[in-house]
C-alpha cells in the first residue's frame, strides 16, 4: 500500500537511525511480531522485558510505516466523544476504554524517560474548542461526564480563552496533562531497548504466506525463509488487511503542514496541543525545535491517486486555518504531505482474534490517537500472551457489537 506522500519531516530529526538486518535463515521464537511501527515496537518492548524470544520483522526499514507521519498529539480524549462512546458501549465500559487511554500515556512517558533514543516525550495540555455556537452544549455535557470520572478537565468560557489565545471562541474543554513526542524516535529508542533485550530485528523482510498448526504458527518471508512462533502478533498497521479484512474498520486520507521554526510563540498558551468540535477537525501543536504542526483535512478516499492530488490544496488550507486563530505568528511551509489514516465505524480500536488465525493477535489501533491506542492494545494482548487472560481483551475484540454496520 502507498501509505504516504509528501515531504516529510520527522525523518530529518534523526541524524543516524538504526538499521537491522534482512532475514536470511529459518528460524523460532516464542512471538513473532509483523511490523515495526509504533504497534509492535511497543509490544516487542513488553514481551522482551518479560524475557520472551520476540521476532520483529518489517517489510520496510523500521519506523517507515505511519509512524513517520504520525503527528504525535498524545491525548485519551479521541474523535469520539466519550458521551458518544457511552451512547454505543455504555458509560462504564467507554469510561474504562479512557483510563486505559490516560494509562497507556502514562506508561509512554515513563518508557520514554528510559530509552537509548529521546522521543522528545513533553506533557501538554490540551485546548478542544467549541468550532460553532451549536456544540456548547455537547461541549459541556462531555465536562460533565468526564468530572464525574475524575478526568482533569476544564470546561472555559469565552472570556478564559480570549485571556490566553489570540482568538475568540464560545467555550472549550482544557484537558491537562497530554503530551507530545517525536514518534520516530520513540520506534528507534524502542527498537534498540528491544534489540539489547535479546530480540531480534529484521528489516526488508516480508511476510507473504502463513501455515497453522495445531501448537504454532509458520509465517513465510518472500524469499521463502520460515518463522516459527507459539504466538503472532500482527502489527502492520494499516495494511492489516493484506492480512484480513475487518468490517468495522474505515480508511480515509488525511494532511498535515510543518512550518518553518517560529521566533515568538508568546501569544500560544503554554504550547498547548490545539483541535476542535468540527468534523473533519483541524489540528495543531508546536514541536522542540520550535515549528508548529498543523493537521487534519480530512478526506473520505482511500485511493492514493487522490490523496496526493488535494496536498498542496490542503496545505494551504491548513495555514488559513492557523491564521484564522494565530493571525499574529508568520506560518512558512516546510514539509506537507498526505497519508492513509484509517479509523472505525463505532470509535474503538480493534484486537482481532479470528478463527481463520489462530495463534495470532491482530492490532488495529485505528484512530486519531492511534500511538495511545497501541500502548493499550500491546498491554492487554501481551499480558493475554504472557498470562493467558487480560480483562480488558472483550472490551477490544472485533466481536463486540458494532454501533454502526
Ligand atoms: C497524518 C497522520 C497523523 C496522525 N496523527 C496522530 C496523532 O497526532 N496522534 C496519534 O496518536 N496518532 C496519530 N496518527 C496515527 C498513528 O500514526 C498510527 O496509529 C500509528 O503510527 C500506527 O502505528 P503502527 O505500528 O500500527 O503502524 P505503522 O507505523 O504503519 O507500522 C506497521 C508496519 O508494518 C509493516 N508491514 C505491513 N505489512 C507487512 C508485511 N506483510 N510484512 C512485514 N511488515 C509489514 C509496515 O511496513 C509498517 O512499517 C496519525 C496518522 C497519520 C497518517
Amino acid at each position: 500500500m502507498d501509505l504516504q506522500s509528501g515531504k516529510l519531516y520527522w525523518p530529518t530529526t534523526i541524524t543516524a537511525p538504526p538499521s537491522y538486518p534482512k532475514l536470511e535463515e529459518d528460524i523460532s521464537c516464542d512471538v513473532l511480531i509483523i511490523g515495526a511501527g509504533s504497534s509492535g515496537a511497543q509490544c516487542a518492548n513488553l514481551l522482551c522485558e518479560q524475557g520472551l524470544s520476540v521476532v520483529l520483522v518489517d517489510k520496510r526499514k523500521a519506523g517507515e510505516g505511519s509512524t513517520s507521519t504520525n503527528t504525535a498529539l498524545i491525548q485519551y480524549a479521541g474523535e469520539k466523544s466519550f458521551v458518544s462512546l457511552s451512547h454505543s458501549f455504555g458509560e462504564e465500559a467507554a469510561a474504562r476504554h479512557l483510563k486505559l487511554c490516560e494509562q497507556s500515556i502514562n506508561e509512554i512517558e515513563r518508557v520514554s524517560r528510559r530509552l537509548p533514543v529521546d522521543p522528545d516525550f513533553i506533557r501538554r495540555d490540551s485546548l478542544y474548542y467549541a468550532s460553532c455556537k451549536e456544540d456548547v452544549s455537547d461541549l459541556t455535557a462531555e465536562y460533565h461526564l468526564l468530572k464525574n470520572y475524575g478526568f482533569k478537565v476544564d470546561l472555559w468560557d469565552a472570556g478564559q480563552i480570549t485571556g490566553r489565545y489570540p482568538f475568540q471562541k464560545e467555550a472549550a474543554l482544557y484537558y491537562h496533562d497530554d503530551a507530545e513526542m517525536n514518534p520516530l524516535k520513540f520506534v528507534y529508542g524502542l527498537l534498540e531497548k528491544v534489540k539489547a533485550l535479546g530480540g531480534q530485528i529484521y528489516e526488508n523482510t516480508e511476510i507473504t504466506g502463513r501455515r497453522f498448526e495445531q501448537d504454532y504458527a509458520v509465517f513465510y518471508t518472500k524469499e521463502h525463509r520460515e518463522i516459527r512462533a507459539r504466538h503472532v502478533i500482527i502489527a502492520a498497521g494499516y495494511e492489516d488487511s493484506d492480512f484480513k479484512t475487518e468490517k468495522n474498520a474505515t480508511l480515509a486520507s488525511s494532511y498535515a503542514v510543518i512550518t518553518k521554526s517560529v521566533a515568538d510563540f508568546s501569544s500560544w498558551h503554554k504550547r498547548t496541543l490545539i483541535w476542535e468540535t468540527a468534523r473533519p477537525y483541524v489540528y495543531m501543536r508546536t514541536t522542540p525545535d520550535n515549528r508548529i504542526i498543523i493537521g487534519g483535512m480530512d478526506k473520505d478516499t482511500s485511493y492514493s491517486g487522490t490523496r496526493d492530488s488535494k496536498i498542496l490544496a490542503s496545505k494551504d488550507k491548513l495555514l488559513e486555518a492557523f491564521k484564522d486563530l494565530f493571525p499574529d505568528i508568520q506560518a512558512i511551509p516546510e514539509y506537507y504531505l498526505g497519508a492513509f489514516y484509517g479509523g472505525t465505524h463505532d470509535g474503538m480500536p480493534i484486537i482481532g482474534q479470528y478463527e481463520s488465525y489462530p495463534h495470532c493477535y491482530i492490532i488495529m489501533a485505528y484512530g486519531d490517537n492511534g500511538t495511545v491506542y497501541n500502548g493499550v492494545l500491546a498491554k492487554i494482548v501481551t499480558d493475554k500472551i504472557l498470562t493467558g487472560s487480560s480483562p480488558d481483551l472483550e472490551l477490544y475484540l472485533q466481536t463486540r457489537p458494532l454501533a454502526v454496520t
